[in-house]
């Protein structure tokens, strides 16, 4: 089974369109939408679900105020900046005032003598990795770190075979993890199918998604376009390609826009020992074809389609190389 995975240094690049294009010129593929945190390849292959799952991504720290002693361990420990202390009311007794809980403020209850006051720390739940350092170090067990569920993959069916995608909750951590889910079940299916071929859509950009994206990938291809900024972001996923040795292609989406950046990128790339897979036209049937709900081959016999196909050509040649 051959992994290709199709990836950008950055979103809006036309990556989906060109990724979906290929599933429909393969006849019968796994799909894989690796792009979790802006996922809209469905939109171009209508999948429908046939299994569903949720996802967890990992915990949420959140800390008991009673028994917080206000050491301060926590804060110095949480690369997140998620921990702040503030300073809450007591009463005689040493319990804090009603209406104080992490992220909460000091409360001022009715009737309650205050002979002091005491500092506690709370934790911003949007701004939690969900490490879970804090909880294992607090020294007065203050600290509860509950799973969390930060979205839903499915197995779903397309007109052109499996689709393995997901869904990540809003402001979710973890796409790294579910990316690596997402291509693992992807995986899974083409075995139990017997199908020769995973296609992803990666995620844009180089972090921690695109890391999982490339991780055991046959042969990538970047789409990238010729703006100043996409010189850039081809050098910093040439680099990570380079990095996890994998063989890379690079085409130029709507190359006539500015055909000297794209000469300086295609330099780039064959300075970084890229291959070159191939311009693509500015063609406005793709969009048109968004509108549609189609892949761009499937709509136009237009230049980028005509583009596409080429360079698909181009790729499974590149993919028999690798046997
Ligand atoms: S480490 Fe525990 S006891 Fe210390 S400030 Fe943090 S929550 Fe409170
Ligand atoms: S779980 Fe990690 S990221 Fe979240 S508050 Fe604790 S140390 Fe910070």
């Amino acid at each position: 089974m051959k992994e290709f995975v199709v990836i950008s240094g950055k979103g809006g690049t036309g990556k989906t369109s060109i990724a979906a294009s290929f599933v429909a010129l393969s006849g019968h593929v796994v799909m894989a939408d690796c792009d979790v945190d802006a996922a809209d390849l469905h939109i171009l292959l209508s999948p429908k679900i046939k299994h569903k799952e949720t996802f967890i991504g990992g915990g949420l720290a959140t800390i008991d105020p009673d028994l917080c002693t206000g050491c301060g361990d926590c804060e110095k420990l949480c690369r997140f900046d998620a921990i702040s202390p503030m300073k809450v009311a007591v009463d005689g007794k040493g319990a804090i005032d009603s209406g104080v809980g992490t992220g909460g403020s000091a409360g001022g209850g009715e009737g309650i003598a205050r002979k002091e006051e005491k500092l506690i720390y709370f934790v911003d739940k949007f701004a939690c990795d969900g490490c879970g350092v804090c909880a294992y170090f607090c020294p007065a067990n203050a600290i509860a770190f509950e799973e969390q569920e930060n979205g839903e993959w499915y197995i779903s069916e397309t007109r052109f075979g499996p689709m393995v995608h997901a869904k990540l909750h809003a402001g979710a951590e973890n796409s790294g993890k579910l990316v690596t889910i997402v291509k693992n079940e992807a995986r899974k299916v083409a075995d139990v199918e017997d199908i020769g071929m995973v296609i992803v859509d990666g995620s844009p950009g180089i972090g921690c998604p695109v890391i999982s994206s490339v991780t055991g990938a046959d042969l990538v291809l970047v789409v990238t376009e010729p703006t100043k900024s996409g010189v850039h972001d081809l050098e910093r996923v040439l680099e990570l390609t380079r990095f996890f040795n994998v063989k890379t292609m690079v085409t130029v989406n709507r190359f006539d826009i500015n055909e000297e950046i794209t000469e300086r990128i295609e330099e780039k790339a064959r300075e970084n020992g890229a291959v070159l897979a191939g311009r693509i036209h500015y063609d406005p049937a793709v969009v048109e074809a968004q509108i549609e709900k189609k892949t761009v081959v499937e709509y136009s016999d237009g230049t980028a389609s005509q583009d596409i196909k080429g360079i698909w050509d181009f790729v499974k040649y590149q993919m028999e190389e690798e046997e």
